[in-house]
């Protein structure tokens, strides 16, 4: 059986508990606060912190994880391998200033800069690679605050919408790397497991795919059925069905963008179609 860790709690937890379950690979716990969980017949879940993920995976405990792309990297152990991005998750590590410093750009930063960040290897990296010799200053959280403090003059810290450091009195000057949820894999503890992984990964990705589209059910006149096949392209053409008792009238089903649908019906209905119908889907294998 493999094992795969899944963050227990956090960010990443309840997405990666969804994307699984829909998948239709539902953890079953022996008891309440069990750690280990039976995910289908193949797999077994264990349930550890999203930081420690890239780790476990790397020394062998697991076989294959989900956590952020950031931790992989800020792990940088050659043994895990990114296996699929799974969309979640999405954030940027940036590099922070206080609103009054002049500083526009991280390449401008002198020797010596006191760097206060939860992602030291990554920001040692980064700096590195701009030829610029920093110290850093660890934190395991709140990172925004140092700045304030006068221990450090910038930050290296996560964030997706900006918020939390425009409310802590900080500006971005530059991003780093931008993180999404993924699943990754020990390459050598795999061999031998290729069907498994190909049957997991094929499964995951139904469910991603599904995500961005949704299905589209409408009643058309049959005489508008050539404008209907440029509205609704889907995946090989609309799929056409008689209305009993209706001549004029046939159904067309299509599987369409989601972000896409409020102009496709609106469009529909510039037709005259009726007894418009979208629902989503929940896995799509093409
Ligand atoms: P946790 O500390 O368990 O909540 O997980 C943190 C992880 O969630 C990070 O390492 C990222 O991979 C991911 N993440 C996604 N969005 C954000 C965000 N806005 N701030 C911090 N972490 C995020």
């Amino acid at each position: 059986m493999l094992r795969i860790a899944l963050p227990n709690k956090g960010r990443l937890s309840e997405s990666a508990l969804d994307l699984f379950e829909t998948a239709g690979l539902r953890p079953e716990f022996r008891a309440d606060r069990a750690l280990v969980a039976r995910l289908g017949d193949d797999f077994q879940a264990i349930f550890v912190r999203a930081q420690d993920i890239p780790e476990f995976v790397a020394d062998g405990a697991a076989e294959l994880g989900i956590t952020g792309s950031d931790l992989v990297a800020e792990t940088n152990r050659p043994e895990v391998s990114e296996l699929l991005d799974l969309g979640f998750g999405r954030c940027r590590l940036v590099v922070a200033v206080r609103d009054d410093a002049s500083t526009t750009t991280p390449s401008d930063l002198p020797d010596g800069t006191r760097v206060a960040t939860s992602f030291p290897g990554i920001a040692r990296r980064y700096f590195e690679s701009l030829g610029t010799a920093i110290q850093v200053v660890p934190v395991s959280g709140a990172a925004e605050i140092a700045p304030h403090l006068g221990v450090a003059d910038v930050i290296v810290d996560l964030t997706s919408t900006g918020s939390t450091l425009r409310v802590n009195g900080l500006k971005e000057i530059g991003t780093i790397l931008e993180s999404s949820a993924r699943l990754v894999g020990n390459a050598a503890a795999l061999k031998g497991s290729a069907r498994d992984i190909t049957e997991l990964t094929t499964a995951l990705e139904s469910v991603l795919r599904a995500r961005k589209k949704r299905y589209l059910m409408a009643n058309v006149r049959r005489d508008t059925l050539d404008q209907v096949r440029e509205i609704l392209p889907g995946i090989s053409g609309p799929t056409i069905v008689d209305v009993l008792d209706q001549e004029a009238w046939v159904a067309a089903h299509a599987v369409v963008d989601a972000d896409q649908v409020y102009q496709t019906i609106a469009r529909l209905k510039e037709l005259g179609a009726e007894g418009i119908l979208v629902t989503r889907i929940e896995r799509l294998m093409p």
